[in-house]
């Protein structure tokens, strides 16, 4: 039952042999390489052996491994060499394709086949505006990531600011705001300059608030488009108290 087959160690120990085999070039081991592994292949194959169980046994050397990992993935499927958190160490500290951030112009390494493959398929494509290009290096991204979120805490912090303004200035300067007119204009058109009581077109429209809580940053329902019959109705008998002419 135990019965090793005849190509495993042998095999494999061959391929970590022609890597070794300083005297050829590398094109010429990869090309010898890649005979014995179409070999190893095919009699693995021929033998219905678990072909990762017989490699995580075999004596693979982490050149070799990653060699195989880099050089081979037309060849070599990940499950012959195992899965990639396992390798991962050994593999990515071994990796032989660079590339420039585009930040600091310093060599990357890629982390993985996927991440080789995601970066080949990008070659040559148009990036969105805004997109961080993926060859930027950790230190790049985390300056642009904290650049960006300077500039959106800057932007909150100019809202924050401008909002305080709008809701303690006097109501009718407010109302002339173009913060006002521009959130008048919004609630008109949802309303579709139609009363939201009557239905009346042809009036003049008030937007009335039906609550001034968050003035200068209103919720859609904090305010009701009105035409002027219904707004004086409103306010002669509704619950809020009267008050003059326009938008209230
Ligand atoms: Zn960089
Ligand atoms: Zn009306
Ligand atoms: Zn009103």
């Amino acid at each position: 039952m135990t019965e090793q087959p005849v190509v495993d160690a042998v095999g494999l120990d061959n391929l970590a042999q022609v890597f070794r085999d300083d005297d050829l070039p590398l094109p010429a081991r990869l090309a010898a390489a890649r005979t014995v592994i179409q070999l190893l292949t095919e009699a693995l194959e021929a033998q219905r052996v678990d072909v990762a169980a017989l490699v995580k046994a075999a004596p693979l050397d982490d050149d070799t491994l990653a060699t195989l990992y880099w050089e081979f993935e037309d060849l070599i499927p990940a499950r012959l060499l195992g899965p990639f958190h396992a390798i991962r160490e050994t593999v990515e500290s071994r990796c032989p394709w660079t590339y420039p951030c585009p930040g600091c112009g310093r060599d990357q390494a890629v982390t993985s086949r996927s991440a080789l493959r995601v970066r080949q398929r990008m070659e040559g494509s148009v990036a969105r505006p805004g997109s961080i290009h993926p060859d930027t290096c950790a230190e790049c991204l985390r300056r642009i990531k904290d650049e960006r979120q300077g500039q959106v805490d800057a932007w909150f912090e100019r809202r924050r600011v401008r909002v305080h303004e709008l809701r303690t200035m006097p109501y009718r300067e407010y109302l002339l705001t173009p913060e006002w007119q521009e959130r008048r204009r919004a609630r008109l058109r949802a309303a579709r300059f139609r009363c939201q009581v009557c239905n009346a077109q042809d009036r003049r429209l008030n937007v009335h608030h039906r609550t001034y809580e968050r003035r200068g940053d209103e919720y859609a329902r904090d305010l009701i488009v009105l035409c002027e019959d219904c707004h004086h109705l409103f306010h002669r008998n509704g619950s809020l108290a009267p008050h003059g002419e326009g938008d209230e």
